[in-house]
């Protein structure tokens, strides 16, 4: 996508996110405070990074941190590396991330960062050098009870380490809380890596139950092949689903009688990409939105479910793996078609519920075997899914969840400002 393209979208995603903030406050006869609070970041951060190539060169690269709001505790939220990273894109992800926090009823207020870079032209000592040089950039704009980063789009436990370690030097103790998502020798929590997939799963089992379709009959299509797109795969199949449909950045595979997702992934981390997978018919990430399918996750990037594609899903259920995958002409589509769509800060909130765990096991010195991890996790989402969904069964038209998540989590913001005394 052209970069003013993609500008144009996030400015565009920034402002529906701002739309629906402001018809939620309405709907719910809040006092019109709520929302000039959330309309902005309390802080955005714009630091430059120089960092060293591996050719002897010096680059400076753009790094972000928008702090959305912190009334709930400390902001909490990814850091993204992608080329076309952007300041309303990295607002609209930190917004987000205040309602998911406040959905889930875990004690974080809402953050987001990202670097401008392409990762996947870089070596991973250059990559190393990004991550260590952000935590340095950001000074004490991070810390383990202020602000807590975590892996996101083309970031994982490897950059979580390295940040980690930075912020012990820098700090000259053990800081480790200061971000999550970490690897289990440094302070990671068992199951993280797959959380926010594991999320996804049971809030695609409860939209099943909901219109009476066992999950296990069901055929899945999938948009990312990475942590969340390629886990959703994994769990899936693991609960009998068949895997119809799965793309990367670079196109995907179909074969309507399903594909073993583990052959699938294996092949993915053997050459780099999903293309020449025997056995399935290799398809673009345009032909996926039309597949026939029960469930569909979008578990890429914002924008794709938009006006021009929406008319063409079949999938009965969408669950939004990915932040931000819908635009609102997609929404208002497939509410007339009647899709039940499970939004992303309820769906995708899976991670940051375990990185909520992973926060307190670093902070009290516990470790938790992943029995307990898993069905912490399982007893939010489906509590969080069960809450939003008779909310919206009688404070929404057609059973827009996207609406009622939202108004749910708005209510819950209000209600801890009023107590801190902001409104
Ligand atoms: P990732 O980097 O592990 O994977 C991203 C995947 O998307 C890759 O397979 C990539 O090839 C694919 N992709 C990139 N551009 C694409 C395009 N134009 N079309 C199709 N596929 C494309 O990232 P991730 O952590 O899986 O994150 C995916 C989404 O989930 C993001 O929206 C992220 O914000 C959201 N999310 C992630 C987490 C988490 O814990 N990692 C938590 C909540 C939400």
């Amino acid at each position: 996508m052209k970069m003013a393209e993609k500008l144009r979208r996030s400015e565009n995603t920034l402002s529906a996110t701002r739309n629906l903030i402001r018809e939620s406050v309405e709907r719910l006869k809040l006092s019109p405070s709520v929302y000039e609070y959330l309309k902005v970041p309390m802080r955005f951060v714009e630091v430059a990074i120089p960092v060293e190539m591996d050719d002897g060169s010096t680059r400076v690269f753009t790094g972000y941190r928008s702090q959305h709001n912190n009334v709930l505790g400390p902001f909490k939220g990814g850091i993204r590396f992608h080329p076309e990273a952007s300041p309303d894109e990295v607002k609209a992800l930190s917004m987000w991330m205040t309602l998911k926090c406040a959905l889930v009823g875990v004690p974080f207020g809402g953050g987001k960062g990202a670097v401008v870079c392409d990762p996947r032209q870089m070596s991973l000592k250059e990559k190393e050098r990004v991550s260590r040089g952000y935590v340095r950039a950001m000074g004490n704009v991070l810390g383990p009870e202020t602000d807590i980063p975590a892996p996101d789009v083309y970031t994982d436990a490897q950059v979580m380490a390295w940040m980690a370690d930075e912020h012990t030097i820098i700090m000259q103790k053990p800081s480790f809380g200061v971000v999550t998502g970490k690897p289990l020798p440094v302070g990671g929590c068992v199951g993280r890596e797959e959380a926010t997939s594991r999320g996804c799963v049971f809030a695609a089992r409860e939209a099943a139950r909901a219109l009476n379709i066992p999950l296990k009959s069901c055929r899945i299509a999938i948009q990312g092949a990475g942590n969340v797109g390629g886990y959703a795969a994994l769990l899936l199949q693991e609960e009998g689903c068949t895997i119809v449909a799965i793309t990367d950045s670079r196109g995907g595979l179909y074969n309507p009688a399903g594909m073993d997702a583990r052959a699938v992934m294996a092949h993915k981390k053997r050459t780099g990409s999903l293309a020449g997978f025997p056995g399935a018919d290799a398809i673009t990430n345009a032909e996926l939105f039309r597949l026939d399918c029960d469930i569909l996750i979008p578990a890429a990037l914002e924008n794709q479910i938009t006006g021009d594609n929406a008319a063409g899903v079949k999938a009965k259920i969408v669950v939004e793996g990915a932040n931000g995958p819908t635009t609102p002409d997609g929404d208002r589509i497939l509410k007339e078609k009647n899709v039940l769509l499970v939004p992303d800060i309820l769906a995708n909130s899976g991670g940051v519920t375990v990185s909520y765990f992973e926060w307190v096991q670093n902070n009290y010195g516990f470790r938790w075997d992943a029995e307990t991890v898993n069905k912490r996790l399982e007893d939010k989402m489906v509590e969080a899914f069960r809450m939003v969904y008779s909310f919206t069964s009688q404070n929404c038209a057609n059973l827009d969840m996207r609406s009622g998540a939202y108004m749910y989590a708005i209510q819950r913001l209000a209600e801890a400002m009023h107590y801190r005394g902001w409104l």
